[in-house]
C-alpha cells in the first residue's frame, strides 16, 4: 500500500515558515498584500476567491477582493488592473479564472505588472521560467507539486517524471519547472497529451507520474509501474445521489488500485488543492520580499 502524501500537512509546514518571513517584512514596515479579481459571478471561481482572502487574512495578509459585475467591459478591466498596478500597498495581484467569454484574457495577463503577477502567467515570469530565473513568479500549482515532492523527500533529480497534460496552467510549466538546472528539479521530464502515442507504455516507465487532464480516474495501475510515485493534480466533480451536493470530488488517477501499486501518493481532496493556494501566498510574499 503506498505512503500517503499529506497535502494539507505539508501546506501547514510552508504557512510556518511564511508566517515567520511575513512578521520579518513588518517589522521592515512592509505587509504584504494580494489583490484578487473576480468578474462575473460563476460559482466554483466565488469559491476560490473566498479562500484565497480567508487564508490572506489568517496570516495577517493585506487582503482585497474585487468583485466586478459579469457585464465589466474590457476597458474597465484593465483601469482596475492599472488601479491595482499602481497601487503600492499590493504586492500581488490575480485575476481569477475563467473570466466571461468577452474578456480576453491574455491582454488582461499582460496589462500585469509582471513584478506582481503572482499566478506566474504574464510572458515575461514564463521567460524567466524557461530562463532559470529565480527572480520570476511559477504558477502556484506547479511549484506546489514540486514543493510536495521536495518535503516528501522523493527524489526528483535524474528521476523520469511523466506529465500527464500540457496546458498553460499545470502541464507545461511543471515540465520546465522539473527540468531546470538545479537540485529541485534536474528531472528527465516526459510530457504526454492527448495526441500522444503509447501514452500507457510511456507512464509506465516513469519514477513520478503527475496527472493534470481533468479525467476522472484515468490513470489506471496498469499505467503505473510498482513502487511508482503519483502526484494527482486532477479535481474532476462527479455525480454522486450519496453526496450532500450531489456530486463528489475525485482526481485523474484512479485511486483505488493505483495506491495499491505506488509507493507514494496524493489523495483527492486533501493532496495538490491545499499546497496551490500555499503557493499563492508564498509568490505574494516573495512579491513583497521583492519589492524592498
Ligand atoms: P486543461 O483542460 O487546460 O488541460 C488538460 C490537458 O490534458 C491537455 O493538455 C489535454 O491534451 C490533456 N488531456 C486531456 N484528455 C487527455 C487524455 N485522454 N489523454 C491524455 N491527455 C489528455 O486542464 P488544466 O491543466 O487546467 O487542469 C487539469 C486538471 O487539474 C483538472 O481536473 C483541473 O480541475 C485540475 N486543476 C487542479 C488544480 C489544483 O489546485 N489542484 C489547479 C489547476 C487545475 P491536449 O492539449 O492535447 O488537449
Amino acid at each position: 500500500m503506498a505512503n500517503l502524501i499529506d497535502g494539507r500537512a505539508i501546506a501547514e509546514k510552508v504557512y510556518v515558515d511564511l508566517r515567520r518571513e511575513i512578521a520579518e517584512l513588518k517589522t521592515k514596515g512592509v505587509t504584504p498584500g494580494l489583490a484578487v479579481v473576480l468578474v462575473g459571478d460563476d460559482p466554483a471561481s466565488r469559491a476560490y476567491v473566498r479562500s484565497k482572502d480567508k487564508m490572506c487574512r489568517e496570516l495577517g495578509l493585506h487582503s482585497v477582493k474585487l468583485e466586478l459585475p459579469g457585464s465589466t467591459t474590457q476597458t474597465e478591466l484593465l483601469r482596475r488592473v492599472e488601479e491595482l498596478n499602481a497601487d503600492p500597498s499590493i504586492h500581488g495581484i490575480l485575476v481569477q479564472s475563467p473570466p466571461p467569454a468577452h474578456i480576453d484574457e491574455a491582454a488582461i495577463v499582460r496589462a500585469l505588472d509582471p513584478r506582481k503577477d503572482v499566478d506566474g502567467f504574464h510572458p515575461e515570469n514564463v521567460a524567466k521560467l524557461v530562463l532559470d530565473d529565480p527572480s520570476g513568479f511559477v504558477p502556484c500549482t506547479p511549484l506546489g507539486v514540486q514543493r510536495l515532492l521536495i518535503e516528501s523527500k522523493i527524489n526528483i533529480n535524474g528521476a523520469h517524471i511523466v506529465v500527464l497534460g500540457r496546458s498553460m496552467i499545470v502541464g507545461k510549466p511543471l515540465a520546465l519547472l522539473l527540468m531546470q538546472k538545479n537540485t529541485n528539479a534536474n528531472a528527465t521530464v516526459t510530457v504526454v497529451h492527448s495526441r500522444s502515442r503509447d501514452l500507457e507504455e510511456i507512464t509506465r516507465s516513469a519514477d513520478i507520474i503527475v496527472a493534470a487532464i481533468g479525467r476522472p480516474g484515468f490513470v489506471k495501475a496498469d499505467h503505473v509501474r510498482e513502487g511508482a510515485v503519483v502526484i494527482d493534480v486532477g479535481i474532476n466533480r462527479v455525480e454522486d445521489g450519496a453526496a450532500e451536493r450531489g456530486y463528489r470530488l475525485v482526481g485523474d488517477v484512479a485511486f483505488d488500485e493505483v495506491s495499491k501499486k505506488a509507493s507514494a501518493i496524493t489523495p483527492v481532496p486533501g493532496g495538490v488543492g491545499p499546497m496551490t493556494i500555499a503557493m499563492l501566498m508564498s509568490n505574494t510574499v516573495k512579491a513583497a520580499r521583492q519589492s524592498l
